[in-house]
């Protein structure tokens, strides 16, 4: 039976530390970290994240910034709102909540973001510092599945890893820092061929592809540390993962939860990334 990974635990531990580090800086230079968050629309997923992100930084004495915008601003407001934040001193983190509206194109309000204050890790800039292995703001959800395996002391190095998803957010970036740390890895996706036969060599093996438990017990290799990043609402409201946790458990060596696992980490290294660049910009 697997042992449960804690992320609410983790991420918890983080920010405490985070929090610490904040009041460090606050004495040493009269700097607080200042995060800004930009809401188009009122996606209700959205409002609770935003929200999330907030209450985290009030707790961890981190200035914090909303922008709530209608859904029909323009992108050029939004543009425009960027610059300015960019240019603003006191804010070290800039963060426009995905997905925005239709009018808007993501990329374009990601590359207008400055890199240094780019705290998502999305910006080509981070993106291409990653894969060339000297990143600066790394993406925080798979940063947030490093930091568990790191915390948990469950080696990397070596091992066979697969993630299941290849997207820009999750599963690519995940690929570069799993083999920066020296893993095997291999990345699966829709046309991936028997799916069960790939999953089943993962030693470490990460579900991020949003489809409610899809990997199934059998295709878990006995003793793997599985990792689950899918976040999928079932009609009734439940919150499940990519993995069927009660099948996977008795196969698995560790286990992530849904809710509970991955989703905790990912504002907490959103805090993290922020700080860092206070401190960057602290000189
Ligand atoms: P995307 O929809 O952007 O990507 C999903 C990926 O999974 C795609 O690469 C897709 O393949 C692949 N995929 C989908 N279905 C299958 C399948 N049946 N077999 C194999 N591969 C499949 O999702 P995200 O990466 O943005 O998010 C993934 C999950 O993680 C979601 O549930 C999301 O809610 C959650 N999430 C959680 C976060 C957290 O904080 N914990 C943060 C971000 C996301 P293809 O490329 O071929 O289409």
């Amino acid at each position: 039976m697997a042992a449960v990974i804690d992320g609410k635990a983790v991420a918890q531990a983080v920010r405490e530390e985070l929090r610490e580090k904040a009041a460090v800086l606050k004495e040493a230079k009269g700097i607080a970290p200042g995060l800004a968050v930009i809401l188009v629309g009122d996606d209700p997923a959205s409002q609770v994240y935003v929200r999330g992100k907030r209450k985290a930084c009030d707790e961890a004495g981190f200035l914090s910034r909303e922008y709530r915008l209608p859904a029909e601003t323009p992108e050029a407001e939004v543009l425009r709102i960027i610059g300015e934040l960019n240019a603003d001193p006191v804010i070290h983190g800039i963060l426009v909540q995905m997905p925005v509206p239709p009018q808007i194109r993501p990329e374009a309000v990601v590359e207008a973001i400055d890199p240094r204050k780019d705290v998502d890790g999305l910006h080509p800039f981070n993106a291409g510092r990653l894969f060339s292995g000297d990143p600066f703001h790394k993406a925080c959800t798979p940063s947030g599945v490093i930091e568990l395996l790191d915390r948990y002391r469950i080696p990397i190095e070596g091992k066979e890893a697969v993630i299941v998803g290849r997207s820009n957010l999750v599963g690519k970036p995940l690929s570069l820092m799993l083999l920066s740390r020296h893993a095997t890895v291999t990345v699966c996706h829709t046309r991936t061929r028997d799916l069960g036969a790939v999953t089943r060599r993962a030693e470490i093996l990460v579900a991020a592809a949003g489809k409610a438990e899809m990997v199934r017990g059998d295709m878990v290799r006995e003793g793997a540390v599985v990792i689950d990043v899918g976040i999928n609402r079932l009609g009734g409201g439940k919150l499940v993962g990519d993995v069927a946790f009660n099948e996977a458990e008795t196969r698995a060596s560790w286990i992530t939860p849904v809710p509970g696992g991955v989703g905790p980490m990912t504002i907490a290294m959103l805090l993290a990334n922020t700080w860092r660049a206070a401190e960057r910009a602290a000189g």
